[in-house]
């Protein structure tokens, strides 16, 4: 079959690669922009040599055993466990909220069993089900906490009161009764030896598979030459803006270059509602294995998504959801498009999730197309 793929991210390059492994199909990815790797493109920093993650940093982490294997194929992953701190009112503390942040915090010594209680007293009891992120967080650590740590950085970055967006979003963090400051909570977590552009070299690297980089696809104008259309691109752009546009929060870095080491740490977060950025990150440190007397960090800020910024965050807020139900009737209408990722199911997706879909999107296409 003659197969096209719009956008060369993981979902493309999943289904690319899987579907090439045998000449059955013949690919043609098509890509906006001019790299491949979508928002998980990393490159070495002409100066300085630093591998940088340009679009922010990405940590690798799944449970999935198959998509840890599935993507170890293609990258040497070197153990990574990434450690975040958080600074409010100019302390820096433990993140996400563990007991050392709880005992700094408090000014307490307390142990697993004493923290639990003492946040069970300050946790809000009459929340049964929440409904928002901002009740979730009140549910489970209280207003304290909820205002020191949780409620700034989410206003922030993501332009709205905590009420207004679903408890889902907090979901993502654990609280943890114990030392552990590891970010994730998954079992396999590392970063790419050589950054993640050789793995969509890689990936993208067969007789069967054509790439177009700088080629933006414009839907009726090529479709027609293909058997079946994968479409990982937005879903609202697709239908150009048919019923206006889905809400996404982009993000935007100030870059510093500076000797030695800027905060001795990859990433550092900024709670503080009046600190304008978001959070700071330090690239070497995501190669700890390598060495740089140069250091490169970037603030990161946090705005609305225009026309001309790339999506990173959809909103999910419910007028988005409303658009989202119509987009979806049209997307069901065209048979021969699948649409496959963040962008174009306008969900909050880890690398890991979009391998993963991928991954059983190109079975059941083969399994449907035998
Ligand atoms: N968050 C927060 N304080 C922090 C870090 C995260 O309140 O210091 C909130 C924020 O709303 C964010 C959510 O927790 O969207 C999930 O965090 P995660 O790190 O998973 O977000 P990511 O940047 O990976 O999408």
């Amino acid at each position: 079959m003659n197969i096209l793929i719009v956008g060369a991210g993981f979902s493309g390059a999943v289904i690319a690669e899987c579907l090439t492994r045998s000449s059955k199909h013949q690919v043609t990815v098509i890509e906006s922009r001019s790299h491949l790797g979508g928002n998980c493109h990393t490159q070495r920093d002409l100066e300085t040599g630093i591998m940088l993650h340009t679009y922010g940093p990405h940590i690798f982490n799944t449970d999935n055993l198959e998509v840890w294997q599935y993507i170890s194929r293609f990258c040497e992953m070197m153990p990574y466990t990434n450690r975040v701190k958080t600074v409010y009112e100019n302390e820096v503390y433990s993140f996400p909220i563990n007991l050392h942040t709880i005992n700094q915090f408090f000014k307490k010594n307390l142990n697993p069993e004493s923290a639990r209680e003492f946040l069970k007293k300050l946790a809000d009891a009459t929340i049964d089900m929440p409904e928002n992120f901002e009740q979730q967080a009140l549910k489970f650590v209280g207003p304290e906490l909820y205002h020191a740590f949780l409620y700034g950085y989410t206003k922030k970055q993501w332009g709205c009161e905590p009420s207004e967006l679903p408890a889902s979003i907090l979901k993502r963090l654990p609280v943890r009764f114990n030392y552990n400051d590891n970010y994730y909570s998954t079992k396999y977590q590392g970063i790419p030896k050589n950054g993640y552009t050789p793995i969509f070299e890689q990936m993208f690297d067969r007789e069967n598979i054509k790439v177009l980089l700088n080629t933006k696809f414009n839907a009726g104008e090529i479709d027609a030459d293909f058997d079946h259309i994968f479409y990982t691109g937005p879903i609202d752009e697709l239908f150009h803006y048919r019923f206006g546009r889905l809400g996404y929060r982009t993000v935007f870095f100030n870059r510093f270059d500076v000797a030695g080491d800027h905060q001795g740490n990859a990433v550092i977060n900024y709670a503080d509602v009046d600190v304008p950025y978001t959070r700071v990150h330090e690239h070497k440190h995501f190669t700890p294995w390598e060495s740089h007397d140069r250091s490169v960090y970037f603030e990161e800020f946090s705005k609305e998504t225009t026309e001309m910024d790339v999506p990173y965050y959809p909103k999910r807020l419910s007028h988005d959801m409303d658009l989202l139900k119509l987009y979806q009737i049209e997307a069901s209408k065209v048979k021969r498009y699948t649409m496959l990722g963040r962008l174009a199911t306008y969900r909050y997706m880890d690398m890991h999730h979009v391998i993963g879909e991928a991954l059983r999107a190109a079975e059941e296409f083969e399994l449907n197309h035998t």
